[in-house]
């Protein structure tokens, strides 16, 4: 008698086995389907409705993923200007042992870059934050040679504000430049402490005192000899010039590379 309801419990069992091994397989199919059905679906949604342009939304018809071409042809490229947009950034920074800089467009009000950095930091579109680091990365990897980087850091933000848009804009670059240049993004050795006004909102004067004693550094800093600070968009260069004076009160001959995907046009 226990025999058999040892049995019976066995047989209970293995049908049990079964039954999950049936679902998980059930479960697979339909899910491999589904996956066939959306990658159809998203086929022909593209088919008729084609992607847009995100500045001027017509549609796109070359390969870049987000803008037109008249649209891109519109965005001044810094890049053909290396020696101007450095001085530049020297001088905003006031920071004239600056290493090296890649910067690849001007902002300008209004503009395509303007509404790239809207949906970078708004529309929760993490893909573009990507894209543009990876392009920021190739400008990068063709010019670096003989300039050893150890680490990217990303221009932080304050812990509440990333909380609420569940990511840092500049993080993403630095993932994007990170996946060229084979150096690894550090997000921990530079903390933004005080959570400031938007630069935007604040007169000129006003924003190095806005952004100054706003940061923390790490003392893991002093192990690095070269860094380099990725940001979104570099305005009057308070702010990346405030943290390239914390990070030399730390580490004093540190050498500072900045990676910006634009910067703004002061004439
Ligand atoms: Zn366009």
């Amino acid at each position: 008698m226990h025999f058999q309801r040892i049995l019976n419990k066995n047989k209970l069992l293995s049908s049990g086995i079964k039954a999950q091994k049936f679902n998980f397989l059930q479960k697979f199919k339909e899910r491999s389907l589904l996956g066939n059905f959306n990658s159809f679906r998203a086929g022909l949604t593209h088919l008729i409705y084609p992607d847009l342009c995100l500045h001027c939304k017509r549609a796109l018809h070359q390969n870049h993923p987000f803008l037109c071409y008249a649209c891109l042809s519109r965005i001044e490229l810094v890049k053909w200007r290396e020696k101007e947009t450095h001085h530049l950034l020297q001088q905003s920074l006031n920071d004239p042992y600056l290493s090296f800089s890649v910067t690849l467009y001007r902002f300008e009000k209004g503009g395509a870059v303007q509404t790239i950095l809207h949906e970078l930091k708004y529309n929760n579109n993490r893909e573009i934050g990507l894209y543009f680091g990876r392009l920021i990365g190739q400008e990068a990897r063709s010019k670096l040679a003989g300039l050893p980087i150890d680490v990217l850091i990303p221009v932080p933000i304050h812990h509440r504000k990333r909380f609420d848009r569940g990511y840092n804009q500049s993080e993403l670059l630095a993932i994007g430049i990170s996946s060229c240049i084979d150096v690894p993004v550090k997000s921990n050795l530079l903390l933004k402490t005080r959570n400031t006004k938007s630069q935007t909102k604040v007169s000129r004067e006003e924003r190095s005192e806005n952004t100054a004693g706003s940061f923390s550094v790490s003392e893991h800093i002093k192990e690095y000899t070269s860094i380099a600070l990725v940001d979104d968009v570099i305005t009057t260069g308070a702010t990346a010039g405030s943290i390239c004076k914390a990070l030399r009160k730390k580490n004093k001959n540190l050498q500072i590379t900045i990676f910006s995907l634009s910067i703004a046009n002061r004439n």
